[in-house]
């Protein structure tokens, strides 16, 4: 299938030619029919793989039919940077094409604050936004909404993780009955089930992926006890000539000492967590995506949904608490069809959750020898540590239970 198959509008063809998108990815190919005929959509395909011009595109082809001039389409992200990330889409592929966008989300000033109230009132055709900004908005009773047809939920697994189910229902309660609503996400949880029954109406469903990161990605762990853990990483980035890296640790603390050590050993590097302010995260970010910053430290803030261009390698310092998140991690290297490198370390306490992330990816990740002089190895043995007694663990599981 090519794009010109799909009958887009002259000026959304120009954007297509600009952003050098030749043909659509297998999930643009499923979804953007069904989205054009008006359905409602639950698609789930793994990260990287062109979710956002999946919705975005018939969004904006509909969009300079109807000419509309107020409020067409809302998308509930759960981050600010992936709003910022979206809008940005809009702009590239909407280029040539009369249609507004605005991105809504907390964590600056008043300024904005306000500036988001103009356009909310005056109907930008496409709001961007994450629910807490929004409902502050929709609270105060201007946001001119009537006209609503499109309501996407892009990452709607996340949103949920992040315990953004209530604000969504409460959003909800603000749009027309009336409407096309398009869900989004990297995985499918029962609970996505139970939001889509709740929100969608007879909507066709879409499934690309089982839970596996893009294929492109060469994945390694090294065990590792704690103290190796920093010695192993600087050895690790020492010398690397990537361009870009990326450094999941699990908590904002962790983030925050990571950063303060690789810069006492001059790298090249600065961090992103919650704690910041939301105009430092924003230039962090654009630094990084500029390959002006050649290491990035984050949280699973960065996990969710950024897409930034030749990501070398990603680095787990810490094993994800969540196995899913590992995919998403894993996830922001090798995006469209690139490759890429993911390393994790796994202390002995991380065996078992690392154990669990090999189980849903379904192959066991090869582990590399740890450098000899950084002192005497950890052997894998998932078994072998607390949480559970060992032997339930290799109990064998009756058939057919996975959910
Ligand atoms: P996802 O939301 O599925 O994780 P994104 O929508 O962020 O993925 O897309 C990943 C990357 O692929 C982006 O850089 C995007 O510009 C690019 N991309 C999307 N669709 C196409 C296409 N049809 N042709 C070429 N590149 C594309
Ligand atoms: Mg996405």
């Amino acid at each position: 299938m090519t794009f010109h198959e799909l009958q887009f509008e002259p000026e959304l063809m120009e954007g297509l030619d600009a952003m050098g998108f030749e043909k659509p990815t297998p999930i643009q190919q499923q979804a953007i029919p069904i989205i054009l005929n008006n359905k409602d959509i639950i698609a789930c395909a793994q990260t990287g793989t062109g979710k956002t011009a999946a919705f975005l595109l018939p969004v904006i082809n509909k969009i300079i039919q109807t000419k509309t001039q107020s409020i067409d389409t809302l998308i509930i992200v759960p981050t600010r940077e992936l709003a910022i990330q979206i809008d940005e889409a809009v702009q590239g592929l909407a280029y040539f094409a009369p249609v507004s966008a605005i991105a809504i989300f907390g964590g600056n000033d008043g300024s904005s604050f306000e500036q988001e109230k103009k356009a909310l009132t005056h109907g930008a055709n496409i709001i961007i936004a994450t629910p807490g900004r929004l409902i502050a908005h929709l609270n105060m009773g201007y946001v001119n909404i009537g006209n609503l047809t499109h309501l996407i939920l892009d990452e709607a697994d996340r949103m949920l993780d992040m315990g953004f189910s209530d604000d969504i229902n409460r959003i909800i309660s603000f749009l027309p009955k009336k409407r096309q609503t398009l869900l989004f996400s990297a995985t499918m949880p029962p609970k996505i089930r139970t939001l889509a029954a709740k929100t969608l109406t007879d909507p066709e469903q879409i499934n690309i992926s089982v839970s596996k990161p893009a294929e492109g990605v060469m994945q390694a762990a090294y065990m590792t006890y704690n103290e190796q853990k920093l010695p192993l990483l600087t050895e690790l980035l020492n010398g690397k000539k990537i361009a870009s890296i990326l450094i999941f640790s699990s908590s904002k603390e962790k983030v925050k000492q990571l950063e303060r050590e690789l810069l006492r050993a001059k790298f090249n590097v600065a961090a992103i967590h919650s704690d910041l302010l939301q105009d430092v995260r924003t230039e962090v970010l654009r630094k990084f995506k500029n390959k002006l910053l050649q290491i990035l430290v984050a949280t699973d803030i960065m996990s969710r949904g950024i897409d930034i261009d030749s990501i070398g390698l990603v680095i787990n310092y810490d094993v994800p608490r969540d196995a899913e998140d590992y995919i998403h991690r894993v996830g922001r290297t090798a995006r469209a069809e690139t490759t890429g490198v993911a390393i994790t370390f796994i202390n002995p306490e991380d065996q078992r959750k690392f154990k669990s992330i090999e189980k849903l990816i379904g192959n066991e990740v090869k582990k590399l020898d740890l450098p000899g002089h950084l002192g005497p190895a950890l052997h894998y043995n998932p078994a072998a540590y607390v949480g559970r007694p060992a032997k339930k663990f290799n109990k064998p599981r009756p058939q057919n239970t996975r959910r």
